[in-house]
């Protein structure tokens, strides 16, 4: 049988490796000239320093069982693990991090450090088997006690169990940081899972960057397709289904806008207007430096990290999120930053450095936030702005351009709310009316990050129906 996958996003290619390996004739068909959709990397500022367009950080794709069952280090792949996964500067106070011990960061969490210590070890110590779960579209869990005992924790909001469980600013902060990431308003119920998912990562799987940049997981999945006979085509936008043969098995790793243009009339009114209701989440705007030396940090530990979270307080981290969820400018926004080069020499030229920041802003927001962000990183770090070499920012309409999928600068492929999280893009998940056509992008479950795993289950589901 023939199959088509459009889109080269980690779900498209991992869609695609399903299907070859079922033995389908596969061809994926990618609008950019380049593979990856938002894990790409290349040289943004100047020759020799090469940026991660969009995914930089990849707790979820080292920890990933779609990619466990791929030979990608025989693809090109290395996994780089810088010896802190997250830093969480904070004014005057030091730093807390997400060290890989869990004993280390409880050591910092003062006061919080035995309930740290209590609710995250019996997690890690079972992560495979919880992330099987996590990572799965709503199934009879395999491992039902332990999956109550993470949505207990999970399913209210960031803030709200932040408090319930901590008593100190420190460790609020941290785990504020990281449930930052579900771009959500950290009052929102569900937006702590996300916090949940990221801090046990961080012990048990850590915070990896690929060698050379996020280029490099696309370019090992895409390797490992064209080893089992698949073909991909390059600037080869897909503008209606239309174009491709009846017969053919199609898997989209598009969003439900997208996914609505290039219907072509396959699709009941009824299945239209739910995707319509679809909601997408703020946008990010992102910048990229090339510096002439590492950050100067005031604390040691910053220096030591793959990752940095900057927002202070879970208070001043809420109050961002809040504002880009509501559609309003903040002061000071929350700025999550990654620092490559300190880890992995082959990304800027000896002694220089690269690093890579975002904030969350409003849907579509045309603001400039680069001095936003720029003080946010002199505020724990005097000096910064004597590093900078060479800039490149890009607002939600540079990365809408870049990948279509970010829809006015949605890095999730839609807004990951509780009712949006299980039941993705709507409720029959990958499938859509039309028996041949499936999604498979960061749209359907389990969401956004570079994991496979929506291309995963996708495909396997396409294989079944059949
Ligand atoms: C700025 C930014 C930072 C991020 N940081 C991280 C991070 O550090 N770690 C992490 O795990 N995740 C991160 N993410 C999220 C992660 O990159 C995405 O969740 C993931 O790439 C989604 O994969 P996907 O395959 O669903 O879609 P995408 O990666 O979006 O790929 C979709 C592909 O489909 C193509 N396409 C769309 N329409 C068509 C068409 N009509 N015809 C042909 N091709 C088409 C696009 O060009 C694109 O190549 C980040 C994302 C962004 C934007």
């Amino acid at each position: 049988m023939e199959a088509f996958v459009i889109g080269s996003g980690p779900n498209g290619l991992t869609a695609a490796i399903v299907l070859a390996r079922a033995g389908l004739t596969v061809t994926v068909l990618e609008a950019q000239p380049t593979i990856g959709g938002s894990a790409r990397s290349a040289e943004l500022t100047l020759p020799g320093f090469i940026h991660d367009i969009c995914s930089a950080v990849h707790p979820l794709a080292a920890a990933s069982p779609a990619f466990a069952t791929m030979p990608l280090a025989d693809h090109g792949l290395t996994w780089i693990h810088p010896p802190i996964p997250v830093a969480h500067p904070l004014d005057g106070e030091g730093a807390v991090a997400a060290d890989v011990s869990i004993e280390t960061t409880a050591a910092r969490l003062g006061p919080d450090a035995d309930n740290y210590r209590r609710i995250v070890t019996p997690l890690v110590a079972r992560w495979r088997e919880l992330l099987a779960d996590i990572l799965a579209p709503p199934h009879l869990p395999a491992h039902p006690l332990l999956l109550a005992r993470f949505g207990l924790l999970a399913l209210p909001s960031a803030a709200g169990i932040a408090r319930k469980l901590f008593r100190g600013e420190a460790a609020r902060a941290l785990f504020a940081g990281m449930a930052a990431h579900s771009i959500l308003p950290l009052d929102m119920r569900g937006s702590a899972a996300v916090g949940w998912v990221l801090a046990l990562a961080a012990h048990a799987a850590g915070w990896p960057i690929p060698r050379g940049g996020s280029q490099r997981i696309s370019d090992a999945l895409a390797s490992y397709f064209q080893s089992l006979g698949g073909a991909i085509h390059t600037n080869h936008e897909v503008r209606s289904i239309g174009e491709l043969p009846a017969a053919a098995l199609i898997l989209c790793d598009v969003t439900p806008r997208q996914l609505l243009r290039i219907a072509d009339g396959r699709l009941p009114d009824s299945y239209c207007r739910t995707l319509e209701r679809y909601r997408y989440g703020p946008g990010v705007f992102k910048i990229d430096w090339a510096l002439s030396a590492p950050i100067p940090w005031l604390l040691p530990d910053c220096a030591r990290a793959g990752t940095v979270h900057l927002g202070g307080t879970l208070c001043e981290i809420a109050t961002s999120e809040r504002a880009a969820w509501n559609g309003e400018s903040c002061e000071r926004p929350f700025v999550l930053l990654s620092q490559p080069s300190l880890f992995d020499s082959s990304r800027a030229p000896a002694g220089r450095h690269t690093a890579w920041a975002y904030c969350h802003v409003p849907q579509a927001s045309t603001e400039d936030r680069t001095a936003h962000i720029e003080s946010q990183v002199e505020r724990f770090a005097p000096g910064f702005h004597r590093t900078i070499l060479a800039r490149r920012t890009m607002s939600p309409a540079q990365l809408e351009s870049h990948n279509a999928n970010l829809v006015g600068g949605d890095i999730s492929g839609g807004a990951a709310t509780l009712g949006q999280l299980f039941l993705r893009p709507t409720a029959s998940l990958y499938r859509t009316p039309s028996p041949n056509l499936f999604l498979c992008s960061a749209s359907t479950p389990p969401g956004a990050g570079v994991h496979g795993m929506c291309g995963y289950h996708a495909a396997a589901r396409a294989l079944r129906v059949r």
